[in-house]
């Protein structure tokens, strides 16, 4: 196969965009907390994409994480000396309340409608058209090419966690998460902890017979209330993700209008660089609070996590897949493509190899009740991935 003709292989819009259709009204809803059950079932989109894996010749492979939510893969086996890549995708979408007809996808002025469409089925499509790229022009790469399907990347990463320690392994991946194309091998860490104030229960008639736990937890919120202003003062932001975040977001406390509380619980979240480490994190919450114990001497209060940590994302500038992707999309795209970090946690920092996040779609449109995406971009980020995997390999 040389360069030349490898470049007349361009991606057919209409298998593109019927894959995806039939993608998204496989519904496979995150159940969270909850079994998977009709309707959220990754399972079942697991299934699916076994099999048009195994119908274009790839050897499939599949791992449970939990009960009914596997992970998934297809290996194009490579004729040798190449690095092995690794496509990977979320199969779990966010869910749909107030979306009435989420499921019914639909192509209408040059968009695929329906919840998962640009997060993420899109690029399950867009890496199905790739393999259907190679083998239609004919081509056989050094390396392997590892199409994975992730479960449970909307809630607690378990799914790349599990993928991270017991393989598929690959030397470089791209997630297609929807950034319009632009390149991301940098995103802001997650770390979830919780705070609880300890009171005494006493009747309200006399609050000064006990200790307010929920008062205390006020407390507690004027005391960190200046610390996402403070972190955005940073003098040494990292040069893609700026500067961290904080904000408290979840509280409970007391249970009836005539007891003081004894007890309360405030959940927070962080936004941590690469490079933080978040036992440091949870460390400097514990120092603020012996601060504030310094002027109100009865508090009693404790912090506890991570309730959730999504890593963080620093792929190295000169990494070959960076180098790589940018080249391809230049070429694609005819321009300089964005270089920037991803707004949100992925599943990349967990798998253990450099995985950058490039993809179809725009964020405003996941998790919103109007979601779709572009064909256009499928076709572009069908073409990137394809010249990216091609120069990883020293075709293209
Ligand atoms: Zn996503």
């Amino acid at each position: 196969m040389t360069k030349d003709l490898m470049m007349n292989v361009t991606p057919d819009v209409t298998r593109l965009t019927n894959t995806l259709i039939e993608l998204i009204r496989i519904q496979s809803v995150n159940p969270f907390d909850d079994t998977p059950s009709a309707g959220c079932r990754e399972q079942e989109l697991a299934e699916d994409l076994l099999a048009r894996l195994h119908v274009l010749g790839l050897e499939t492979g599949w791992r449970e994480v939990a009960p009914g939510r596997p992970n998934i893969w297809g290996r194009l086996k490579g004729t040798g000396g190449g690095p092995t890549i690794m496509l990977a995708a979320h199969m779990d979408t966010v869910g749909v309340e107030g979306y009435g007809d989420a499921f019914e996808a639909r192509l209408v002025d040059g968009k695929v409608t329906g919840r998962g469409s640009c997060d993420m089925k899109g690029a399950f499509a867009c890496y199905l058209e790739v393999i259907r790229m190679l083998q239609a022009s004919g081509t056989e790469l050094p390396g392997d090419l590892i199409i994975a399907g992730i479960s449970d990347e909307e809630h607690l990463l378990t799914g790349s966690a599990e993928m991270g320690r017991s393989g598929p392994h690959a030397d470089f991946g791209i997630i297609g998460e929807p950034s319009k194309l632009a390149i991301c091998p940098s995103h802001k860490g997650q770390l979830g902890a919780m705070i609880r104030t300890y009171g005494v229960a006493t009747h309200s008639s006399g609050p000064e017979n006990g200790v307010n736990a929920v008062e205390h937890m006020g407390k507690v919120i004027g005391h960190l209330s200046g610390l996402n202003a403070e972190l955005q003062q940073n003098p040494a932001p990292h040069p893609l993700c700026g500067t961290g975040r904080f904000s408290m977001n979840v509280i409970r406390g007391g249970a009836f209008v005539s007891g003081i509380p004894e007890y309360c619980e405030m959940e927070v979240d962080r936004r941590f660089l690469p490079g933080e480490e978040p036992e440091d994190i949870l460390e400097d919450y514990r120092r603020r609070l012996r601060e504030l114990k310094k002027t109100l001497p009865d508090l009693k209060a404790e912090v506890s996590g991570p309730t959730l940590l999504a890593p963080a994302l620093n792929v190295p500038r000169d990494s070959a897949i960076v180098a790589s992707l940018t080249e391809a999309a230049r070429e694609v795209l005819g321009r300089e493509p964005e270089f920037t970090a991803f707004p949100g946690g992925t599943d990349a920092p967990n798998l253990g190899f450099p995985c950058v996040i490039c993809g179809p779609g725009d964020l405003a449109q996941a998790h919103s009740t109007d979601e779709y995406i572009q064909v256009h971009q499928l076709l572009q980020a069908s073409s990137i991935y394809l010249g990216t995997v091609l120069k990883m390999n020293g075709l293209g």
